[in-house]
């Protein structure tokens, strides 16, 4: 069938080049290649992963959006079309990694942060400590204080299980299979650095990895794919992980070639199978159900660790999110539309679920109109791309965020969404051994931890700006929020007055 299909991108090089060849070497999809005294370029197989013009010595590659157009239509864009004639082409359901990268309003940008002047003045961070440690787990409904036999006071209360983050930061889940194992020790590594959490997703745990057990998540799916008693003895905390913002209602697929020894062994199947998580968790189909996977868990470890529950923000999240509190969650983590993912039909990603912003603020309300907040802590997650992000996330409701994509990209990662292909370009979402070998975990783990440090230090600045020497002073503080450019529902939804009242 002859492709129909235009190129989306264009790779020029410029005279600049030295035919050095390097490109040729760094380019993973098979875009170039160097033949009679020339570099050509298979413009077509172009991703936009830009590896060849982050490493040309010369700076003679530039990669350009096809210059080749046809009549505009606003109604049936490029896209629309493109679309369309892939499947055309493969009567497939169309892939894509990453998050959703459609237009919707990004809420974050129509928030503005208050700051304090004359009364209530701001603190220096430089010369005053700022608190940013964040306690993740349930908070018990009185404090008990009574004085011991010297007369001191002493809190009588036992407080159950919580995670101590020194920044509420924390790297989200993304499993063995969809990331390699180099991407997992980079966040373990740069978690117990920075005192906070990595979350493995649902692939298990790598046998190296155990040693970071108290800065790890471990998470539970409806694969259950390498639970197990010492799986759940490691970990700091568990997940467990109903959906996904990236794809609500469906489950994950983890192609045979991706399932080397080393995935198979960690999530205990057979080498080379493809993992399927099913949609629903095959024990779950109400509330109950998900109370006696949480009691279950808790009796597994003896109480001793949170045990959270993840969902996907979806229309009735608020509900649902106090359900999962009322059975049992120690946390809940609200994954919003634009988190990212290895491989989602691009129809769910792109149209399925609800921004982070909404459903962080309805769960939050809900919570406190039942008088439970206290029982549950929120970590937000799902396309948090700066400090900015984080800060009004915490003023909009949450604990704390967790981080993927950002991540990513401070390890190379260009969202050029081909995750799924397996042939990711910086050594990221691919198990082939020679481009994995691009992403060295020194490095990696410097990059992390200075994007972690740079945005605690942020956080820090614009908390002494707000006038609050601790975060915990800032959470569900919507009054230091106001909106611009927001019409009054969203407003009403996100409880955000508009700037100027
Ligand atoms: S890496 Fe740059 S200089 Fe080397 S062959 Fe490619 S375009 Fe030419
Ligand atoms: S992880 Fe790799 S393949 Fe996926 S979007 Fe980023 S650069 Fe592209």
């Amino acid at each position: 069938m002859k492709n129909f299909l235009p190129s989306d991108f264009l790779v020029h090089i410029g005279p600049e080049c030295i035919l050095c060849g390097r490109c040729v070497r760094e380019c993973s999809f098979g875009v170039l290649e160097q033949k009679e005294g020339r570099i050509i370029a298979h413009h077509a197989r172009c991703v936009a992963c830009q590896r060849c013009v982050v490493f040309c010595p010369r700076s003679a590659i530039a990669i350009l959006p096809h210059p080749s157009t046809s009549r505009h239509n606003a109604y049936w864009t490029p896209e629309q079309r493109r679309a369309l004639l892939r499947q055309a082409q493969t009567g497939a359901i169309l892939l894509a990694g990453a998050g959703n990268d459609q237009p919707y309003l990004s809420i974050w940008d129509h928030l503005l942060l208050d700051a304090s002047q004359v009364t209530n003045p701001p603190i220096d961070p430089l010369r005053e400590p700022m608190e940013l440690v964040t306690f993740i787990g349930r908070k018990p409904d009185h404090l008990e204080i009574v004085p011991d036999e010297n007369g001191e006071l002493r809190l009588a209360t036992e407080l159950p299980p919580q995670l101590k983050l020194d920044t509420p930061i924390i790297f989200g889940a993304m499993s063995l299979g969809a990331v390699n194992l180099r991407v997992h020790k980079i966040l373990a590594e740069a978690a117990r650095r920075a005192g906070t959490y990595f979350n493995c997703g649902e692939g298990g745990l790598h046998e190296e990895l155990y040693p970071y057990g108290q800065n790890t998540i471990v998470q539970v799916a409806s694969g259950r794919f390498g639970v197990h008693q010492r799986y759940l003895d490691a970990a700091a905390a568990i997940e467990i992980k109903i959906g996904q913002g990236a794809k609500p209602g469906i489950g994950g697929h983890l192609a045979g070639e991706k399932v080397t020894e080393e995935i198979a062994r960690t999530r205990m199947i057979p080498p080379g199978t493809d993992a399927i998580s099913p949609a629903p968790h095959h024990d779950i189909y109400s509330i109950e159900d998900l109370a006696q996977l949480i009691y279950a868990l808790k009796e597994a470890t003896n109480y001793s660790k949170p045990v959270g529950v993840k969902i996907a923000a979806v229309h009735h999240v608020a509900a649902i999110a106090t359900g999962a509190a009322r059975a049992g969650a120690d946390f809940l983590t609200i994954d919003g539309f634009r988190g990212g993912t290895g491989a989602a039909p691009l129809v769910i990603r792109n149209h399925v679920g609800l921004p982070l912003e909404i459903a962080l603020a309805a769960v939050d309300d809900r919570l406190r109109e039942e008088g439970i907040r206290h029982q549950v802590s929120i970590i937000a997650s799902g396309g948090i791309r700066s400090s900015a992000d984080v800060i009004k996330a915490i003023a909009l409701g949450a604990d704390a965020v967790s981080i993927c994509t950002a991540a990513l990209i401070a390890l190379g990662c260009t969202l050029c969404q081909a995750c799924y292909t397996g042939r990711c370009a910086w050594g990221l979402t691919t198990q082939d051994p020679e481009l994995i070998k691009r992403l060295d975990i020194d490095e990696g783990v410097e990059r992390v931890q200075n994007l972690l440090r740079a945005w605690t230090l942020e956080i820090k600045e614009v908390m002494g700006a707000l006038g609050i020497n601790a975060i915990e002073s800032l959470r569900g503080n919507r009054e230091r929020l106001r909106s611009i450019g927001l019409d009054v529902h969203t407003q009403e939804v996100l409880g955000v007055r508009p700037a100027g009242m």
